[in-house]
């Protein structure tokens, strides 16, 4: 958003809670759909837009559908889920976040206020809005984009009735290295792709992978990202503190060693334990000075791996209703209400996507399950099913 408004000589100003550019899941990578691509590439400067295209990792070869038992149910290869040879600014993308960060937050020195926790605002009569800040300290501005992330301030107090709550889904993930040992045993399936392996009675594991390529000396930098995620009643004994792999493979007696192996190899220091949550459903509201983007509003979970291309995708459509209003096209509130109206259809309808995903990785209906199973198969076989039933499925 800063660098669309920066690009187009729109002043503004960054207030960041930590002191420091840091993200709480450092050493994870993000997936880029096209969505976040197009964004990125509408809202950077040419610099970081390259800066972005030279940090991603290896294409993927699509996403696959395994069992428990490592069989292969269905693979969808890239050109289906995204089209064949498309523009760069429309392909799909690994990134570490610690990169994506530093190339977002480049060349912007001059207008970010770092160890600035926003507390409270004020909505002025003259249409301007005071925002209070943690320190004691105030600003004034025109506009009061809240981008602050899930647990919002600004949220909280402009729409208090907007609520987010836990799915019952828990997820233990980490990361597991690609180094020159770890590849002679990482099926290249495992590596080369995404894959969701879903078995017949319960949880759902998922893995992505970031590699710059084997010949790169990045023993510390290529990796499997690897989840394992159930309904919550399997996990009541775990706390952050538990030995996490060992609570996950406990989860997974009699799946193939490969995924056994995968996860008892994991990076000690990137395991995580994640209670999912997700926001629900907001009525529409009048629009204000006040606005909201990203994880603050349609805060979802990361099944499908939507959460950070909506919030690129908030700061592409507003940061273009914002020129408008300074070509004096559109009055602010216009701008914004615009802003807001497709905001708001486009996040909520990733948000009850990534709810869709995250029931069927909690759902033990062995039926479903089966059917699920068994339809994957066919398409596997057929190729027009496949097509329909997951062509182009990724391009939004
Ligand atoms: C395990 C996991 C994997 C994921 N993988 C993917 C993926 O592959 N693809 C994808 O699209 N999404 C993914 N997501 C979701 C993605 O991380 C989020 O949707 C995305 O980070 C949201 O971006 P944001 O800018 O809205 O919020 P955030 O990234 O949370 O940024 C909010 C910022 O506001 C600051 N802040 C907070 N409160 C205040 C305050 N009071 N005052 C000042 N500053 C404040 C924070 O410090 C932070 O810098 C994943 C999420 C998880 C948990």
């Amino acid at each position: 958003m800063a660098q669309a408004l920066q690009k187009n000589k729109i002043s503004f100003t960054i207030y960041e809670k930590n002191d420091k550019a840091e993200d709480w899941l450092d050493g994870y990578r993000i997936h880029i759909r096209s969505v976040g691509s197009k964004a990125l590439h509408q809202c950077l400067p040419f610099k970081q837009w390259n800066d972005f295209l030279n940090h991603t990792g290896l294409d993927a070869d699509g996403i696959g559908f395994l069992t428990e038992d490592f069989e292969e149910l269905v693979h969808v290869p890239e050109k289906l889920m995204i089209g064949q040879n498309p523009e760069p600014y429309l392909k799909q993308y690994a990134i570490n976040r610690t990169d994506l960060r530093k190339i977002l937050l480049s060349d912007l020195d001059e207008s970010i206020n770092y160890g600035k926790k926003l507390d409270r605002f004020e909505q002025l009569e003259n249409g301007s809005v005071k925002i209070f800040f943690a320190d004691g300290t105030n600003e004034e501005a025109d506009i009061l984009i809240g981008a602050d992330g899930a647990n919002s301030k600004v949220r909280q107090q402009y729409l208090p009735n907007a609520r987010r709550v836990e799915t019952g889904a828990i997820a233990i993930g980490g990361r597991t290295m690609l180094t020159v040992e770890s590849r002679k045993w990482i099926p290249i399936t495992i590596s080369g792709r995404m894959n969701v392996v879903m078995p017949k009675d319960k949880f759902f594991f998922f893995n992505a992978f970031f590699d710059k390529g084997k010949d790169v000396d990045s023993d510390k930098c290529n990796y499997i990202l690897w989840s394992l995620v159930g309904d919550k009643k399997y996990f009541q004994d775990v706390s952050v503190e538990s030995d996490l792999k060992q609570k996950a493979l406990s989860l997974i007696p009699h799946w193939n060693p490969i995924y056994k192996k995968i996860i008892s190899e994991g990076d000690g220091d990137t395991l995580l334990l994640l209670n999912i949550k997700t926001m629900l459903p907001i009525k529409s509201w009048a629009a204000s000075s006040v606005t909201l983007m990203g994880d603050a509003i349609h805060n979802m979970t990361p099944m499908q791996g939507m959460g950070a291309n909506m919030a690129l995708y908030d700061a592409f459509i507003l940061s273009k209703q914002l020129i408008e209003v300074v070509l004096q096209r559109k009055d602010k509130l216009e701008a914004i209400k615009a802003y807001e109206t497709d905001m708001r259809n486009k996040g909520f309808a990733a948000v009850a996507k990534s709810m869709k995903y995250t029931h069927k990785a909690i759902s033990e209906n062995r039926l479903i399950r089966l059917m699920s199973r068994n339809w994957f198969r066919l398409c596997n076989k057929v190729f027009f099913l496949k097509k329909i039933s997951f062509g182009n499925n990724w391009k939004d």
